[in-house]
């Protein structure tokens, strides 16, 4: 398999003023057609250490691609240290010069001498031609390498790479196709489904398998090669039917779907509808729904009611019952699901009462202490949960604990 490696040039990159988003893109890109990324690297806009990080990737790697520092300022090194890198000269290219004269000349403007540094062409380069920006690319053969220089917006780089990188690339990986396959967990923990699954996916080289914690749900990355999409999608099957043998319905998501996204497709082909009543989310689980577009078929209401008086008023729970049990309780999750359900004369309502600290938690009901319901027209039923984390990490696993019993309901 070719190998590639991505360098992104410019100091403002080294700071939090701006992040590199170019390699990340580029590795995307370079995955799909099969050349994996084996390492990346920012560099400053210095002479030296460029031009040591552009000889050692020349080393290692049989693509390296390199982005920005192709500006017209004094600070845009690029060329100049790849052309030296490279022991090639660094020569004025007519042809160039005069496309980014007329370039200037279409916006009603004389070209600034300074831009002429941006004809230079390393010798034996291909031009590549940029309709973004006046800094064309270049791509370059060299013993054996390819090389591209692109520059640094991304707005520039990315019709660049598309256009004229990404072919040539194309024909030198061969007939590799990487297909990636994200499946999700939900109420699981990363080592409690390694346990599971381990024995399975280490039989496996291809696909290849990652298992990684994301906010509230554990992600497992399946990484298929073959010679052909279908066939890579093939392998992903095989072994994605097998993970599901051992997890079952923990899997909510076999391509990377959200949890809401799920939840709302079941809701929407059974024809249902549904409305939230929220105190310690405070409306994130009405926000994650309607984050989906054409959630209105089937979500009708979501209600915050963080106090106690609004969840007597506008959900009808009897105040007897919160003095009784208090309003983190499952009495009060199911008539908090009942009431809105009851209100909004929806065919589900759910509900979450919790506690999402850091202050607010007692020895009996301690922070991460969550009680969740879910109503329907034929019951009503709770889950009371202790969730680990802090206060975002408490609120969204209650979320989505929420949107989880009501999948499993409708499964
Ligand atoms: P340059 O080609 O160095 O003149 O870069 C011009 C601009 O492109 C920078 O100021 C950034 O806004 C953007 N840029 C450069 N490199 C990157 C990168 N790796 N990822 C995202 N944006 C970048
Ligand atoms: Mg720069």
């Amino acid at each position: 398999m070719l190998t590639a490696e991505i360098i992104a040039i410019g100091s403002e990159l080294l700071t939090s003023e701006r992040t590199d988003t170019n390699s990340l893109w580029l590795t995307e890109k370079l995955n799909g057609i099969g050349i994996e990324v084996k390492l990346k690297t920012i560099v400053g806009d210095d002479d030296a250490r460029l031009e040591e990080t552009i000889r050692d990737a020349m080393k290692r790697s049989r693509v390296v691609i390199m982005t920005g520092g192709l500006g017209p300022t004094e600070d845009d090194i690029t060329r100049k240290i790849a052309a030296r890198a490279m022991n090639r000269r660094l020569l004025l290219n007519e042809k160039v010069l005069e496309a980014i004269r007329r370039k200037f000349f279409d916006m009603g403007r004389q070209m600034p001498e300074i831009n002429s540094r941006q004809a230079m062409v390393i010798e034996g380069a291909e031009v590549l031609d940029n309709p973004h920006g006046s800094a064309p690319g270049m791509y370059i053969e060299y013993e054996g390498r390819s090389i591209g220089l692109l520059p640094g917006p991304p707005r520039e780089m990315r019709p660049m790479f598309e256009t004229f990188v990404l072919p040539k690339l194309i024909a030198k990986a061969g007939d590799v196709r990487v297909v990636r396959r994200v499946l999700r967990v939900v109420g699981m923990g990363e080592s409690a489904i390694d346990e599971k699954i381990a024995p399975v996916y280490t039989q496996y080289k291809n696909p290849q398998t990652t298992i990684l914690f994301n906010r509230s749900e554990v992600e497992i990355h399946l990484t298929a090669q073959a010679k052909t999409e279908s066939e890579a999608e093939l392998l992903l099957d095989g072994l994605a039917g097998q993970i599901e043998e051992r997890l079952g319905h923990s899997i909510f998501a076999f391509r990377g779907e959200t949890m809401e996204e799920v939840v709302g497709l079941r809701l929407a082909v059974g024809g249902f509808t549904l409305a939230v009543a929220e105190s310690c989310t405070g409306g994130l689980i009405s926000q994650r729904l309607t984050e989906v577009p054409g959630s209105s078929v089937y979500f009708m209401e979501g209600v915050v009611t963080y106090s106690n008086d609004a969840k007597i008023r506008s959900l009808g729970v009897d105040s007897e019952l919160i003095l009784k049990h208090g309003a983190v309780s499952a009495e009060i999750a199911e008539a908090m699901a009942e009431g809105v359900r009851q209100r909004a004369k929806t065919d589900f309502g759910i509900s979450v009462t919790g506690i999402a600290g850091p202050g607010g938690g007692t020895e009996v009901k301690p922070v991460g202490l969550v009680f969740i319901a879910l109503s329907d027209d034929a019951h009503t039923e709770h889950r009371k949960l202790m969730l680990p984390g802090d206060r975002h990490l408490i609120r969204w696993r209650a979320s989505q604990a929420a949107l989880d019993l009501l999948r499993r309901r409708l499964i």
